[in-house]
């Protein structure tokens, strides 16, 4: 028989009382070992291998994290082989993955652990936390799972477990940041092993307390869950309307050379920073034909007509949504850039660059490569 937690009248915000969160760590515990999904990254406790899995994981799909997770560690298997990796290496082994600029922290993060911390992650979510790229969830996320230490870890998922649990209504976007989440989440992982518990109340949020119609008869603190009891599930988180994206628009130049197209790669800063694109001029607003002025600011020479393929490629990024729409115009330089100091590379069809490749450029350059096989 179980045992009764705390008054379920109650809405502690300042974490859980002891009983609670006793019950929640003996509810979670055999749940979790009984039913945990197989993932490459949970047959490994070594940190550097947890490190990589979680940043990977974040935004990101687990399914798709699958694909990439194996193979990186394959090419990378240590932090010292990470920091003595090239920058356009990680970014190509990153190629498809999204928000590269998790694969360039990452990569700054392992040069700083191999320079000053002798190649060792440290064992504390606060010596982690001053490492590149390392925030207090994944902190938390590295401590637990690799070192089984009671440092909490409040991700999206986590939140919502323990917002519902609790029947705390806070808005989604304040959850993970909340005091009281942090400290109930700590107050659970000291009641067991932090290594299952916290991973514990990621699963459960990511397969039966999901953000919409969470599985309440498969869950295995529904017996004391105050959402539940209350009939509220559906309105924990607070949810608040989110503005839309905005819109930006490009022309993206597929300049065509001898059966070629040209790649240049981005500048350090910025979207897809350093990744290979086609060149991508701005769209002025209420503009529908390219614009060849703009065009010749960074392209030399007698260009061809240009002619737009295609409906644009739509991209979404977390903040806004690119249309792209794609141009196609032969050069006959085979250095047709005003700007001789941008890196470029001449790409045929099948072939890829030395360097990260996004999604993106992929989508841009199979709208050219059919064009050009009709
Ligand atoms: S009982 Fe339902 S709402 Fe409560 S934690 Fe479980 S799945 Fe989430």
């Amino acid at each position: 028989m179980s045992r009764k937690p705390g008054s379920a009248a109650s809405k502690p915000r300042r974490g859980f009382d002891r009983e609670r969160a006793q019950w929640v760590a003996s509810a979670l515990t055999p749940w979790f070992l009984a039913t945990q999904r197989d993932l490459s990254w949970r047959r490994t406790r070594d940190p550097y291998a947890v490190w990589v899995s979680e940043v990977m994981l974040q935004q990101t799909r687990v399914e798709t994290v699958e694909r990439y997770w194996s193979e990186f560690i394959t090419r990378f298997p240590d932090v010292g082989t990470l920091a003595a990796a090239e920058t356009d290496e990680v970014l190509a082994a990153w190629s498809g993955l999204g928000y590269y600029r998790r694969a360039r922290l990452l990569h700054q993060g392992a040069k700083l652990v191999v320079a000053e911390l002798g190649a060792q992650l440290p064992r504390d979510a606060e010596g982690l936390r001053r490492i590149p790229g390392i925030g207090a969830y994944t902190a938390g996320a590295i401590a637990s799972i690799a070192y089984d230490q009671p440092e909490p870890l409040v991700d999206g998922n986590v939140a919502r477990v323990l917002a519902r649990f609790e029947a705390v209504a806070t808005p989604s976007e304040q959850l993970a940041t909340a005091p009281w989440l942090w400290d109930g989440c700590a107050a659970i992982l000291r009641e067991g092993s932090p290594r299952i518990l916290g991973q514990a109340l990621m699963e459960l949020g990511a397969t039966v307390c999901t953000p919409r119609a969470p599985r309440c008869a498969a869950c295995p603190l529904a017996e004391h869950c105050r959402a539940k009891a209350a009939g509220v599930t559906a309105e924990i988180p607070a949810v608040r309307e989110r503005a839309a994206s905005p819109t930006e628009r490009w022309w993206a130049l597929a300049l065509m050379h001898d059966d070629a197209v040209l790649l240049v790669q981005r500048g350090e800063a910025g979207l897809l920073a350093r990744m290979w694109c086609l060149p991508l001029v701005a769209i002025p607003e209420a503009s529908t034909v390219p614009d060849r002025t703009a065009v010749a600011a960074i392209v030399m020479g007698k260009l061809g007509s240009l002619r737009p393929i295609g409906a644009p490629v739509v991209h979404v990024f977390t903040h806004r949504r690119w249309e792209v729409h794609v141009v196609v115009a032969s050069v006959r330089s085979a250095t047709p850039l005003r700007d001789p100091l941008t890196p470029q590379t001449w790409l045929r069809e099948h072939e890829r660059p030395a360097g990260g490749l996004p999604t993106l450029t992929r989508k841009l350059l199979a709208r050219v490569w059919a064009q050009a096989t009709v």
